[in-house]
């Protein structure tokens, strides 16, 4: 039986590196359908749980409102990560670019310009 990391580094074609690791988007950890599954840096996901558990810590499992909270982080988060560039975000969120260009049509991510780090 695969794990959720196996099945994450199929995902975006490489095995994960030591400083990555695998967010389940609806919290639920035995839930590894790849749309379940985020990669991102270890940082990332603990800024991500971090924002998510101070605006909404009784809200923290399974919730279409905080779902879209979450992944709106970890897309905003890659983004600046990577500059604002779309292709190596839905890389690294091991997403199509078709579908993240959804999301960020969907949740409103709005490209920052100008702004340093
Ligand atoms: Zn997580």
């Amino acid at each position: 039986m695969a794990t959720y990391r196996e099945i994450a580094s199929a995902m975006i074609g490489r095995p994960l590196r030591g400083t990555e690791t695998v967010h389940h988007v609806n919290g639920d950890h035995s839930d590894n359908r790849p749309e379940n599954l985020v990669v991102m840096t270890r940082v990332e996901h603990s800024r991500l749980h971090a924002s998510a558990l101070r605006g909404n810590r009784k809200n923290h499992k399974v919730d279409g409102t905080i779902l879209a909270d979450l992944e709106r982080m970890a897309i905003l988060g890659v983004l600046q990560d990577v500059g604002g560039n779309r292709a190596a975000a839905a890389e690294r969120l091991g997403i199509s670019l078709r579908k993240l260009q959804y999301r960020i049509a969907h949740y409103g991510v709005s490209r920052r310009r100008g702004q340093g780090g």
